[in-house]
């Protein structure tokens, strides 16, 4: 770093921290009346959401919750995991948003972890955390969640049930000023091996991570803008990546905004329609799930705009979506950034071309957002250049990446070398800057000193008409390292004819065309009728390589 002339040697006005209050403040300066809507189940505006938060506040700080206690929420997402997510972190104190997918082992591991103070949960999980109780020795107290608003017996002796103990809270508090580089949020992502890992947010981070992507999918005049007029609502888990961050946005810009609860398509298709919900974000198996579903032909899906991430986003998925005039796109990042590093970005001439020549742009991961700095390297760390065919790995920089695991330094100097934060995602970068994932570094597939993308067959799969989900992994072949396999879910009620070999030549066509390499095309296709999934909804290559590796010991 060179020397340069500090403000502070000029002047000494104190400093203005950036503080997760000041994003509660500003939506409701511009849209009080806005609702904030839980299910069929409650709905408030900006003011009484204000108020809520002290009266959370209050009744977190009557349990004793003070600066730099953790607070745990487990909750599907709701007003509730709202409320906490500005209650928890304005206090000072930590908010802990808890994987509730984990296996009860992990959940343990990670509670423990975070060393939890006090624990909303949801009666839901309840019976889990009660099995484990007496190995949680830091937290003092449960609190209740509960959509009936009633009591229940359990051997958590709750404090009370939310709502209840709301009611009985002042409605003010006074949420102090401190260090904007104070601890606002932790939670836990779990590896291939070893223990979940635990990433951790400033609020200063969580305010430069809103700031940037208001600016970047709010502001830049292309597809699928997030206005204040829209109406969100989330359909990635509020405990996974702050939900990418933008129930923080929609905060900000005092939009409307709908909580799902727990995902069921009924549910979210009455939402859709009778909310008028316009803007959401989601894993790819969320998008299939409703765009495949029969409930998604009977309603009006071009107002609504999905921004998909946390997985790629296969071709086939996309075409299908924008079929039925839904404004899909990408986006990319991971529980240590934050999350959002890279977003679609649609030229004016791109928008105005057809359904098909833009799709290769909405599948895409885009380009790096305001303030994030991203570069792809080879293994020894040299900066390959942005032609397009170049596969490295991103190493990023930006104001919002994790400052490591939490209590694990071995694991965050593996994280940040240089200076950079590894990604372990590989990916090429265009001319324009335009980003595309080809792989984890962990999933591609090398075959006869060849290096495949699984993605990239699966993404040609998913442009088969019969394929409605697939699924790439390598298998180890004595003769070739490994072999590309696929997992295939066919369309339900496809009435056409397909099996292997016809997967096969279809795929072999691209060979033709000179999109992939011959050894790209899987030596098995194996038909499924569902494809293992992790924790948050992703395919668990991890689980589907080790349960083909058993079944085709060592193919030759
Ligand atoms: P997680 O920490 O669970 O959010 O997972 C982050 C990982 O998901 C990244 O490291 C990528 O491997 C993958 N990922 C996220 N977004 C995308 C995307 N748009 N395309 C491909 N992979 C993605």
């Amino acid at each position: 770093m060179v020397n340069t002339r500090l403000i502070q040697d000029i002047g000494d006005a104190p400093r203005y921290q950036l503080l997760i209050k000041h994003i509660l403040e500003a939506g409701q300066r511009f849209e009080p009346r806005r609702e904030i809507v839980y299910r069929d189940i409650i709905r408030y505006d900006y003011p009484t959401m204000i108020e809520r938060i002290s009266r959370l506040a209050n009744t977190l700080a009557g349990l004793g919750v003070g600066p730099g206690d953790t607070v745990a929420v487990l909750d599907w997402d709701s007003h509730r995991y709202l409320e906490a997510y500005f209650a928890v972190p304005m206090m000072g104190a930590i908010l802990h948003t808890v994987n509730v997918r984990l296996s009860p082992a992990q959940l343990l591991y990670t509670m423990n972890h975070a060393e939890d103070k006090v624990v909303l949960v949801n009666s839901e999980f309840a019976p889990a955390l009660q099995s484990f109780r007496d190995k949680l020795p830091s937290v003092k107290h449960y609190v209740l969640l509960s959509d009936s608003g009633s009591e229940m017996e359990s051997h958590l002796d709750f404090s009370g049930e939310y709502e209840n103990l709301l009611s009985k809270s002042g409605n003010t508090f006074d949420f102090p000023d401190f260090d904007e580089n104070s601890v606002a949020t932790i939670f836990y992502t779990t590896g291939t091996t070893g223990e979940p890992k635990g990433v951790y947010f400033s609020h200063r981070q969580l305010v430069l991570h809103t700031l940037a992507i208001a600016g970047s999918i709010g502001a830049y005049e292309t597809q699928g803008r997030f206005r204040s007029n829209d109406v969100y609502m989330p359909l990635t888990p509020m405990f996974h990546v702050h939900a990418w961050g933008l129930p923080y946005l929609a905060t900000l810009l005092g939009v409307k905004q709908v909580y799902p609860g727990k995902y069921e398509p009924e549910m979210l298709i009455r939402l859709i329609k009778g909310e008028g919900v316009t803007l959401s974000h989601c894993v790819p198996t969320i998008l299939h799930m409703l765009v495949s579903g029969a409930a998604s032909k009977s309603i009006d899906l071009s107002k609504w705009k999905v921004i998909i991430g946390g997985a790629a986003l296969p071709k086939g998925l996309a075409l299908a979506a924008l079929k039925l005039g839904i404004d899909v796109y990408s986006g990319y990042g991971m529980s240590e950034t934050c999350p959002v590093l890279t977003i679609t970005y649609l030229t004016k001439e791109m928008l105005e071309s057809d359904a098909e020549s833009q799709v290769d742009y909405r599948v895409k991961t885009g380009i790096p957002i305001p303030l994030v700095d991203l570069e792809i390297v080879d293994g020894e760390g040299n900066t390959l250049s942005h032609d397009g065919k170049a596969v490295g790995e991103i190493i990023v920089r930006a104001p919002w990446l994790t400052a490591g695991y939490y209590k694990d330094e071995t694991l965050t100097r593996h994280l940040w070398r240089d200076g950079w934060l590894h990604t372990g995602d590989m990916a090429t970068v265009d001319r324009a800057g335009y980003v595309q994932i080809t792989d984890r570094l962990k999933d591609m597939i090398k075959t006869g000193g060849e290096w495949i993308s699984s993605l990239e067959v699966e993404n040609l799969l998913s442009q088969h008409e019969a394929v409605s989900e697939s699924a790439v992994v390598g298998i180890p072949s004595e003769k070739w390292g490994e072999r590309p396999f696929a997992l295939v879910v066919l369309k339900t009620g496809y009435e056409g004819e397909v099996d292997e070999p016809a997967l096969q030549a279809f795929i072999k066509s691209y060979v033709e065309r000179g999109v992939i390499n011959s050894w790209s095309v899987p030596d098995q296709i194996i038909f499924t009728t569902a494809i293992p999934k992790t924790s948050v909804g992703k395919i668990d290559k991890k689980k589907i390589r080790s349960e083909l590796a058993a079944k085709f010991p060592l193919n030759k």
